[in-house]
């Protein structure tokens, strides 16, 4: 030991009194900054956020770990050959892999890693501090030991070996860079098929102020354990290989290093599910040939759901009770019906109740042909238990993210599915010919015959969840209670919703007003209540316009409630009577440090509008065009608000910002007008749209735009047909004086 210590302090000296530590550290640390500087700032589109330590903690996390594989390349190189170039290489020459020059070497590196880590990390503080936000959350920082440094001492472990066994300075530096990438960098996947052996590489996930780094960290420390046993495992196999002489004492160490680390290892792989891309296609495909016929095929739907879900947070589960209704509205009977549960559920049990039939149902797909076909306007109905778990190794799925505090699941898209899925099929044209597809299903035609506007649902659902927890879910909660250490939540909307229903699940701060009859509630992180008087604010300014000129709000209450950043994909998602906004996006940004805009008003304008244009007042014929009674509506309003708040110049100056967008993206896709735009191009619908509304606003007046779109919630209500995007020119046409009626057709129709 006495001679480890000895080589460890040559090295450890050599190296932080050399003169090149002090220019990557420079250097680190300068890019860093700029990383941390930007991810703060976030341009002139995103609001600024407040520089906290999760925050900074990953933006280490993703800039680092790269980096610094380069500098320990370096490193392990320049220190092991340091010595041979130096007069005592005669003498170390005999010593083995295990000797205490190599031990010394690997602590003098791990020493250096964890000074880059910790200057890193002082680094982010500083940041914290220089922002003013001095709320250091050390356990986000400690994901940069466990998730960056462990791995990288592992890996000077093995660069060292390898130097040794190569003998050649520069050959063993180029190989050492190459194993290095190969192993540690972002491009192993590419080279390392299982998630297993990549152990040295770094950690790419979210931190979250609700969840930490949830359930990875311990799962990337057992695999970690896996990657210590492995390596020690190989030194001492070559070591017998070269001395051909057994270490009693390290062979026990190494045994039980192997032991823990395979048992670790097994414990990271349990529930491994490989995904191949071809195999996917391949039952896609299949699924297309053999099930595309229920299109035309008359199938039963859903009027009714009655159901419980019992959400387990810390185990990363979820069970799902339910009761459909299933009603055959068609006027044929149904003889064949196609059910189907989504993959990575369990069924537990699930039965299917026609007249004197019961059917069970073993699979994720079943055909069932009924003895008795269901008559026109029979029902039937479906009794089902699933579940659900996912476990680290094969990642969360952001709308599906059941995790300790946090929880968010667009639940219903997990819910057993009656009838063809076309959102199943293949898309790319190639691979479809190669499978012999014919044409992928195609989106209707705005001139299509249109659905009727009855397909809503009567929902009853229960929650209950651990006890430290509270429940936010599509819907009003009507009551609440506690049983067993459980909290229970029942949720049921005063009106028919879309078959579209989520909730959410954590460890909650709660504000709540009364607003002229509507009770308004926020549910957010304790930590995160910086502009919750704000959005109050903006909620009933939001509601207060939308009432006025719209109509009434369908609901009596209105639930905003913050989920976890393991939920990614929007800022904010609106669903009847709750609105769900995902953590550090637009909630809890820092609006003082930004005058140029006020994202708590674009929240509450935009997501709360919605409750009128897209939750179930106007919910459009799904068909081309359809966004435009959704996202753009919302925009409008989004806009209309945040001219009563800022003024008219402010206003203009987020639409200037709208054609700016609009204008970068419109060369990337085939451009087509607001009237038939699609669902995926959201320049158009968003951007393009706020522009478009803005002018007609301007052309015609407010007032008048909201006159129109008053009428037309009036007559979605009375036709009974689902609204389509030209029914809203047509009801601007009426309102408006005849010399407007070209230009608002351009603004619309025109491209
Ligand atoms: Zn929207």
């Amino acid at each position: 030991f006495r001679a480890v210590f000895s080589f460890f302090r040559t090295d450890a000296l050599y190296i932080f009194k050399g003169r090149v530590l002090p220019v990557t550290t420079l250097a680190l640390l300068f890019y860093l900054g700029m990383e941390m500087y930007a991810e703060i700032e976030k341009g002139i589109r995103l609001p600024e956020k407040f520089a906290s330590s999760g925050l900074l903690a990953s933006s280490i996390l993703e800039n680092f770990h790269s980096l610094a594989i380069l500098l320990i390349v370096y490193y392990c190189n320049d220190i092991y050959w340091r010595s041979r170039v130096s007069r005592f290489h005669l003498l170390e020459e005999t010593t083995p892999l295990f000797g205490a020059k190599i031990i010394g070497h690997w602590l003098s590196i791990s020493l250096l890693i964890f000074f880059f880590s910790v200057m890193a990390i002082l680094l982010g503080i500083s940041f914290q501090v220089a922002y003013n936000y001095i709320h250091v959350d050390f356990s986000a920082y400690s994901g940069v030991i466990l998730f960056n440094s462990l791995p990288l001492v592992l890996l000077a472990g093995f660069l060292l070996v390898l130097n040794k066994l190569i003998s050649h300075k520069y050959l063993s530096l180029g190989i050492s860079l190459l194993a290095a990438i190969i192993v540690a960098s972002p491009f192993a996947n590419k080279f390392i098929p299982s998630p297993l052996f990549r152990f040295l590489t770094g950690f790419t996930g979210e931190y979250s102020d609700f969840n930490g780094y949830g359930i990875y960290a311990s799962s990337f420390a057992a695999r970690l354990l896996f990657g210590a046993g492995l390596l020690l495992f190989t030194w001492w196999l070559s070591e017998i290989i070269i001395t051909r002489k057994i270490k009693w004492g390290i062979a026990v160490i190494t045994f039980m290093l192997v032991l823990t680390g395979g048992l670790s290892g097994s414990r990271f792989m349990k529930g491994y599910h490989h995904q191949n891309k071809e195999v996917m296609l391949e039952s896609a495909a299949n699924y297309e040939k053999l099930y595309r016929k229920y299109q035309l095929l008359p199938q039963p739907v859903v009027t009714n759901v009655i159901t419980s879900i019992h959400l387990y947070p810390s185990d990363n589960s979820y069970e799902i009770e339910g009761v459909y209704t299933l009603k055959n509205k068609t006027n044929t009977p149904v003889s064949q019906m196609l059910i189907q549960f989504e993959d990575g559920f369990s069924i537990k049990k699930a039965t299917l109740v026609s007249g004197s039939e019961n059917i069970e149902l073993q699979n994720k797909l079943s055909e069932i042909s009924f003895q008795q076909p269901l008559a026109a306007n029979d029902s039937a109905s479906l009794h089902f238990t699933i579940s659900y778990r996912w476990v680290p190794v094969n990642g969360h799925q952001s709308f599906n993210a059941i995790i300790n505090n946090g929880s968010f699941m667009r639940i219903s898209r997990y819910y057993p599915k009656i009838g063809y899925q076309s959102d199943r099929e293949i898309t790319d044209e190639q691979e479809r010919t190669k499978r012999g597809l014919g044409e992928v299903s195609k989106e209707k035609k705005l001139d299509d015959p249109r659905s009727n506007s009855d397909d809503f649902i009567r929902l009853t659902m229960q929650v209950d969840t651990d006890a430290d927890q509270t429940v936010a879910a599509t819907g009003e909660l009507v009551k609440q209670w506690r049983k067993q250490g459980r909290n229970y939540f029942l949720f049921q909307p005063s009106a028919p919703v879309p078959f579209r229903f989520a909730l959410s699940s954590a460890k909650y701060a709660h504000t709540s007003t009364m607003h002229n009859s509507v009770m308004i509630h926020i549910l957010y992180h304790p930590e995160h209540g910086e502009n919750v008087v704000h959005l109050m604010n903006n909620i009933r300014l939001t509601l207060d316009y939308c009432k006025s000129n719209f109509g009434a709000y369908p609901f009596n209450s209105i639930t905003f409630a913050e989920v976890s950043s393991f939920t990614r994909g929007f800022a904010a998602t609106a669903y009847p009577a709750t609105i769900f906004m995902t953590e550090n996006m637009t909630f809890h940004a820092n609006l003082k440090a930004d005058q140029q805009q006020d994202v708590i008003n674009e929240l509450a304008g935009h997501e709360l509008s919605h409750l009128w244009w897209g939750g179930n007042q106007l919910v459009p014929d799904d068909r081309e065009g359809a966004v435009m009674l959704t996202e753009t509506l919302a925009m409008y309003t989004e806009m209309m608000l945040y001219k009563k708040m800022y003024g008219r110049e402010k206003m203009m100056q987020r639409v200037q910002m709208h054609q700016q967008i609009y204008d970068a993206e419109k060369g990337f896709s085939a451009n087509m007008p607001l009237y038939k735009v699609s669902g995926n191009n959201t320049h158009i619908s968003y951007s393009k749209g706020a522009v478009i509304m803005v002018q007609l606003s301007e052309l015609i007046g407010e007032a008048t735009v909201n006159r129109a779109l008053k009428q037309l919630l009036n007559r979605v209500r009375n036709s009974g047909k689902k609204a389509i995007s030209t029914d809203f020119i047509d009801e601007l046409i009426t309102v408006s004086h005849p010399r407007y009626h070209n230009r608002i057709r351009t603004l619309f129709m025109g491209i």
